[in-house]
């Protein structure tokens, strides 16, 4: 067989351009997905094609189903058959304490970061699953140390968002083992990309460097590593496994 098909979610920055780059060294052809940058999703794809493997650009709001569907339909047309998912597109929230969420900031948090991601494992699945034919594959979710952590006073909905995919992958690791699928999640501990802009607190991340063992930020490509390395066969005996990359956080 040549070059397999992975599909990336959120793929235009941050730690999904990352895998992107990572991924094409390793071998795999990557559609790009993003939702509003599609500049920046095609300089990723300008650099998978540079590393010698086929790129497209798949936009869609992972928080909408029917866009999402559409976008597997895209990858399926433009690829071919699937191989990998890593299931990265997230968000946070402006930093709140709950009293101060609303039933609107929820439902965003939970279309995006949960059912997103529990939707996109369903299409792949079922273009991966051997007992539909296909011919096994992995899948990735983007955890968070948050998960762990709570971040109280901060984005609670978001820790919970990403406690949910911890449980999610745990579940579904069992689910499809027996079908040539591997499910695992990596947990990332404070990583420097754009997403700190969205809470508005981009300079507490920097003070937030006491609570890191290590003392500093983890990069994007530090993220990648382990997501590439948990998609390869190099870890066909890992599934279900919650990987933290946080600096011993
Ligand atoms: P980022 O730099 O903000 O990038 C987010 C990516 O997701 C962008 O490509 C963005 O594309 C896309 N995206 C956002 N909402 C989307 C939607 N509704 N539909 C489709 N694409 C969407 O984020 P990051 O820091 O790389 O984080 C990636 C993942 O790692 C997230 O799941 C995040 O929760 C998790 N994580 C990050 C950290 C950290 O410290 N950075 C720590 C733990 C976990 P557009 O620009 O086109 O919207």
């Amino acid at each position: 067989m040549g070059a397999k098909n992975l599909l990336i979610t959120g793929g235009s920055r941050g730690i999904g351009a990352a895998t992107a780059r990572r991924a094409a060294e390793a071998g795999w052809n990557v559609a790009i997905n993003c939702r509003r940058d599609l500049g920046a999703a095609e300089s990723v794809a300008e650099a998978v094609r540079a590393a010698g493997r086929r790129a497209v650009v798949v936009p869609a709001d992972i928080g909408r189903e029917s866009e999402l569907m559409a976008m597997f339909a895209h990858v399926d047309a433009e690829l071919g058959p699937l191989h990998g998912l890593v299931s990265n597109a997230g968000v946070v929230d402006v930093a709140a304490r709950v009293e101060a969420m609303g039933a609107e900031r929820l439902a965003r948090m939970w279309a995006i970061n949960l059912s997103g991601s529990v939707l996109c494992a369903r299409e792949a699945i079922r273009r991966m699953s051997t007992a539909r034919g296909g011919t096994g594959g992995a899948i990735v979710n983007l955890s968070s140390a948050a998960a762990r952590v709570g971040s109280p006073g901060l984005y609670l909905d978001y820790s919970m968002s990403k406690a949910a995919i911890d449980h999610f992958t745990t579940g579904l690791a069992r689910e499809v083992a027996a079908e040539g699928i591997r499910v695992n999640a990596v947990r990332p501990g404070i990583i420097d990309t754009e997403i700190h802009a969205g809470s508005g607190h981009a300079e507490r991340v920097a003070a937030s460097l006491h609570l890191i063992p290590m003392a500093r930020l983890g990069t994007a490509d530090e993220v990648a590593r382990a997501v590439v390395w948990l998609l390869s066969d190099e870890a066909a005996y890992v599934s279900g496994a919650l990987l933290d990359v946080a600096g011993g956080r």
